[in-house]
This record gives C-alpha cells, structure tokens and sequence, in this order.
C-alpha cells in the first residue's frame, strides 16, 4: 500500500496548463499571450547578440575547472556586478549589503522569504492584488501569513494608491514585510510615480514595514537601466531603511533556464550585513549547495566587459522598444476598429504584460472563437504580439467585448 493514498489530484499552474491546452489546439492561427516570456516579431525566441559572445568568451577562457563547485554564496564577479547595476554608485554603503547569487529570480524571493521568516517572524507579508503568482506559493509554503493589499483598480484600469495606502496604514503592523515591484509590475504593468514611491518609503518608516523588493523586469520598463532601478535606490538612499531586493536576469539577459539572480539584503551596518550573510548561506546550502556557474558567468561577463555591457544595453532597447510598438499596434486597431471601451491604458501601461481589462467570460470567447490563449485575469504578454498577428487578436478582443 501507499502512504499516499490521501493525495488528491493537484490544479497545474494557470500558465502551465494554458501551454497545454494551446499545444493540444490544432488551428494553424492558433496565438498565446500566456507565460512571461520575449518573443521576437516572427514568434521565436531570442538570444541576445551580447549573451551570444558572452557565452562564446565563457565557453573559451574556461580551464579545466569549469565545472568545479562554487563557494556557497555562488560567483561573486556575478554577483557584485549585480548589485552595482542595481544600486549604482554605492560610495561607502557597500559594506552594509549582503549579496548572493541564487537560482534566479525565484531562487532569490525563496531565500529572502525564509531568512525574514526565520530572523524577524514577521506577523504578514503583504502582497499587492494581484501580483506574481509564485509570491503566493513561496510565502505560504514558508509558512507567513500571506494578505494582500489594493493595487489594481479594474474601473480606472490604474494603481488604487489611495486604497494601497489606506489598507497598509489601517492593517499592517510593525515588522510586517511589504513585496513592491521594482519595476514594470506583473502582471497589471502598472507602477507607481516616483511621488507615490517616496510616499510608500516613507509608510515604511513610519510603520516599520520591511520592504522587500522584487527586481525581475529592470530595463523592460523604460529601456533605461537607471530609471528602472530608480525605486529601489530610493529606498537606499533615504538611509534609514533596511530592505531586500530580488533580481532576476531571466528576462532582461533572455537567460530564463540557466537560473541566473541574486538576492540583496541592505542593512543598518556592516557587522550586521557579515552576521546576515552567514545564516543566508546557511540556508542556501540546505536549498542548493551552491548556485550554478553557466549562466552568472556569462551575465558577469557582460556587465564586467564596457564593450558586452552597451551592446547588451542596446540589445534591452531592442526588446523594449519591441514591445512598445506592440502596445502602441494593439491600441491603435482596437480604436480603429471602434471597439467599445477606452484602451490607451495598453499603450500607457509597462513592461512585457498588459491588463487589458477582460471578463473571464470574454477571455473565454476569445479562446473558443479565435484560439487566442491569455490568463483568465484578461493579462496578455505583449512579446507574444506581432506584426502579423496583432491584427487577429485586436479583432478578437473586438468581438468578445461587443
Ligand atoms: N518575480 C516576478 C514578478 C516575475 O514575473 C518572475 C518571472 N516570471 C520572477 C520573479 C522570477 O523569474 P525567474 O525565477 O525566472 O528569474
């Protein structure tokens, strides 16, 4: 017999099985606008000129201890590279942060939520309604009490900050840790204004809220690095919060499987920055051991190399501006088609993803009629737009919502 008689059968992720119904779907028109990944014009996916020679300078200058272990905390040209893109200049406050190279993105909210968990008990973490799926599963399965705050207003199709702010001052308390979106917020592609950030930096030091960034889409808001990251090093800046950030490279380097992130931890002073990196390798060792190499030395690489580092910039350009012709497209048909509704907010909006603002049941429509495939949330990812198809899927949502 088995001792898992009990296991009843488990949902599959939302993306997850809209990949498979979209496979099992034999149109030849057939278009999905699920999972968060870059599409070029033509559908395929893209590696990046710069990660093509970073990989190339990667695979030549490595002897034979290429597939040696890393130390626990994983490549440090990496993840010091990491952390300089993301903080810029750091002057004497280097000291005061701990980084270390995790199994991407995902790897870096796990292991941040687990530290908190363990070192501040939080009562809560607060999520923003909606947010990443996955926050959900990694707080929860950490065992925080997840709630989540007011973020997306579906009437204005825009950031409910006032609510955001009423229901943390109302709500949370001391001690409580707070998930913002560094940048270009999944999946609503909305975020706040640099006043609205300054007015949340400040909620946190009222309230002592711990504020815990996650970094997956910099350089995919505006193109601009700098800006992206402008939140985050406001926060650091005040000097009188401590806060994490998780960042991914998943995207912006287009390295989704080789795992490639780094979790940061700001602290009030140096000591305590060498005393917290200790337990975050602790940890880390009972997770992974140790990061993989491929992928960090390659994102290394690039930012270490000024030639790589701009052509990679450019190589962001090229996505961003990509996926804001695709906004710009999906609009302008949608109003030349006469579509019932306002839909500027798909050009306004951020990033690789769009609330368009759907019904489940139009979401439905457009599945049955037209074989177009997105999240029952109305989200779509703009990269899986195209030249090509954005004509069949604005005549699509034309049809649904009429
Ligand atoms: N956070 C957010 C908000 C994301 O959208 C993603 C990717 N979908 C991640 C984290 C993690 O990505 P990865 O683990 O692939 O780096």
């Amino acid at each position: 017999l088995s001792s898992f008689l009990h296991l009843r059968p488990m949902p599959l992720d939302a993306i997850y099985s809209l990949k498979e119904t979209f496979k099992a779907d034999s149109n030849e028109n057939k278009i999905i606008l699920g999972s968060g990944v870059y599409r070029d014009d033509q559908s395929l996916p893209w590696v990046l000129p710069s990660v093509e020679k970073a990989d190339e300078i990667v695979a030549k200058t490595q002897d034979c201890g290429r597939y040696e272990y890393l130390p626990i905390p994983g490549y440090a040209p990496f993840y010091t590279a990491a952390r300089d893109l993301l903080f810029g200049d750091l002057g004497d406050n280097a000291s005061r942060i701990v980084s270390l190279h995790t199994v991407a993105g995902t790897g870096a909210n796990r292991l941040g939520a687990q530290f908190l968990k363990e070192t501040t008990h939080p009562s809560a973490v607060w999520l923003p309604d909606p947010t990443w799926v996955n926050h959900h599963n990694i707080w929860s399965q950490v065992g925080v009490n997840v709630k989540t705050y007011p973020y997306w207003n579906s009437s204005t199709r825009a950031l409910d900050f006032e609510k955001m702010l009423r229901v943390l001052s109302d709500e949370a308390t001391e001690g409580d840790v707070l998930i913002l979106h560094a940048c270009a917020h999944n999946p609503t592609g909305v975020d706040p204004t640099k006043e609205q950030w300054m007015t949340i930096a400040a909620m946190c030091e009222t309230k002592g809220l711990f504020p815990f960034f996650d970094c997956a889409y910099l350089g995919f808001a505006s193109g601009d690095l700098d800006e992206d990251a402008w939140a985050v090093r406001h926060f650091m800046s005040r000097g009188t919060l401590e806060l994490a950030v998780a960042q991914s490279f998943s995207k912006n380097m287009g390295l989704y499987g080789e795992r490639v992130g780094a979790l940061h931890l700001v602290t009030a002073t140096a000591e305590i920055a060498s005393n917290a990196k200790g337990h975050l390798s602790r940890l880390q060792r009972g997770y992974v051991s140790q990061p993989p190499t491929r992928g960090a030395r390659i994102a290394a690489t690039i930012l270490r190399t000024p030639d790589l580092y701009q052509e990679w910039l450019f190589d962001i350009q090229q996505m961003s501006s990509r996926i804001r012709n695709m906004r710009r497209a999906l609009r302008d048909r949608l109003i030349s088609l006469g579509t019932p509704g306002s839909w500027e907010h798909i050009f306004s909006q951020i990033g690789m993803f769009s609330y368009v603002g759907l019904t489940a049941e139009q979401v439905a429509i457009i599945e049955e009629y037209s074989h177009i495939y997105m999240l029952k949330s109305g989200r779509i990812n703009i990269a899986g737009l195209t030249t090509k198809n954005v004509e069949n899927v604005a005549r699509a949502i034309d049809h649904a919502v009429r």
